[in-house]
């Protein structure tokens, strides 16, 4: 999958596509990813929470999902918010030519069923319009022609009740009751957890 900028008062005007093929995971925050590792598309802005949102890869559905998680001023997808303030959102698929708003950004999904780009989407002029998924100064990442560090590693599910996200990502649906909490597994479905 890839974005594309229709719209930002925030990133550098030549950037224009985020590339996420090959990542199971992009986040979106306000700040540089905790983990170096970790992709993120940032998004510099007060409008824009420090976990915003995240990306998901499904493997099974082959599709991408978006998260709310939680932030304060949401995250629309089609015009419509995914949740209210600091309430985490139900997964929300994607599909080709979905508009969805963070901050002052907004972002088209481009899922090309060839799995090329269009010229919407193509990375050109060695990368110049391509916007960086890993923070430069920490890792030298992210830089044409240079390779992409270790794929942090997919905890797979051994059984249904096996979550694969870390457990300190722990998501807050609407109408949760008190006392419990949730988690994102493979399968898009949440598990329920007593909290200790
Ligand atoms: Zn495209």
């Amino acid at each position: 999958m890839r974005l594309v900028v229709t719209q930002s008062l925030i990133l550098p005007r030549k950037q224009r596509v985020a590339v996420f093929d090959g990542h199971p995971e992009v986040s979106i925050g306000r700040d540089i990813s905790p983990d170096p590792t970790a992709p993120r598309l940032r998004l510099k802005e007060m409008g824009v929470s420090k976990f915003h949102a995240s990306f998901f890869f499904n493997f099974s559905s082959r599709t991408w999902s978006l998260v709310d998680l939680g932030s304060v001023h949401g995250t629309t997808v089609n015009g419509v918010r995914l949740s209210g303030a600091r309430q985490s959102s139900q997964p929300r698929e994607l599909r080709h030519t979905d508009t969805i708003v963070v901050g002052t950004t907004t972002l088209v999904v481009h899922t090309h069923r060839d799995g090329l780009p269009c010229t919407d989407c193509a990375v050109v002029n060695n990368g110049d319009n391509e916007i960086p998924l890993f923070d430069a100064k920490s890792r030298e990442v992210g830089v044409p022609g240079k390779p992409l560090p270790p794929q942090p590693q997919l905890v797979r599910p051994s059984t249904d009740s096996t979550p694969w996200l870390p457990t300190n990502r722990v998501l807050y649906p609407p109408g949760s009751p008190p006392g419990v909490r949730s988690q994102l597994c493979d399968s898009n479905l949440y598990l329920w957890q007593s909290v200790p």
